[in-house]
């Protein structure tokens, strides 16, 4: 899977991406993540991205302008409006052979559930990722269809689009053949369809005791029928 970025902070994804499982899934080639700083479509000398907002009000607002040619470079499409973008089937994109499904990270958008997660992984090769700042993006930018879905992490405002992202791309990368090493797996856990997408159940390592806990009894007996049961009375 590719992945674009289009953020005013490139900088805040190194480290989430250059760490662990993902740098390991990036070093495999089994996804590729690629960050655009914004401002590379900036207008003017000192490259404005955001003006003042129509109405008034506090905060600056992502220009349509600078944002949909940054979408359209990203996507390999010319200018030309969002003629066919909106749909699945576009003109190509850079790196792959469908232009990306484009996600704007947004707290008015759909919740970002395990099933929302499993649906990107299996349908797209290649997503777009658009990091809002300030009060947000021009709406006519959503409106004119170069935004496929609209996606919130959850019930709160975050300063940037920026950690929802990273959010995503970790929920979603995990999800792919192979990124999981042997050692892990997204088969048996919490919100997996195999858990009924319940809450997992605990889990118990070494030492057997810990200070006054001890490793509920089942979990040592070598009984695996048991050891079934006493998990799957254990999600929640
Ligand atoms: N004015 C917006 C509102 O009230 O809905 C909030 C803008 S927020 C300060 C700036 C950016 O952060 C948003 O455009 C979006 O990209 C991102 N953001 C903030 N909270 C988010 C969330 N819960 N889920 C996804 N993105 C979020």
């Amino acid at each position: 899977m590719r992945i674009d970025i289009l953020t005013l902070f490139p900088g805040m994804f190194t480290g989430p991406l250059t760490e662990s499982i993902l740098k390991r899934a990036q070093e495999e080639g089994r996804i590729s993540i690629h960050c655009h700083d914004l401002r590379q479509w900036g207008l003017g000398r000192y490259r404005q991205v955001d003006d003042r907002p129509y109405g008034g009000g506090a905060g600056m607002v992502l220009r349509a302008d600078v944002v949909v040619r940054a979408i359209e470079e990203v996507s390999g499409e010319g200018a030309g409006g969002a003629e066919g973008s909106a749909g699945k089937e576009g003109k190509g994109s850079a790196g792959s052979a469908e232009r990306p499904h484009r996600i704007f990270l947004s707290p008015r958008g759909k919740r970002l559930t395990q099933t929302r997660v499993e649906r990107m992984a299996r349908s797209y090769d290649h997503l777009l990722l658009l990091c809002g700042h300030y009060e947000g993006i021009d709406q006519r930018v959503i409106d004119g269809g170069w935004i496929d879905e609209e996606i919130s992490i959850g019930d709160y405002v975050l300063t940037g689009g920026e950690l929802p992202a990273m959010v995503l791309i970790d929920a979603v990368a995990r999800q792919i053949p192979g990124v999981l090493g042997k050692d892990e797996s997204a088969h048996e856990e919490s919100f997996s369809a195999c858990l009924k997408r319940k809450r997992e159940y605990p889990h118990y390592t070494r030492p057997e005791k810990f200070e006054e806990f001890a490793v509920p009894d089942v979990l040592l007996n070598g009984n695996h029928a048991e050891i079934e049961r006493w998990r799957r009375e254990h999600v929640l």
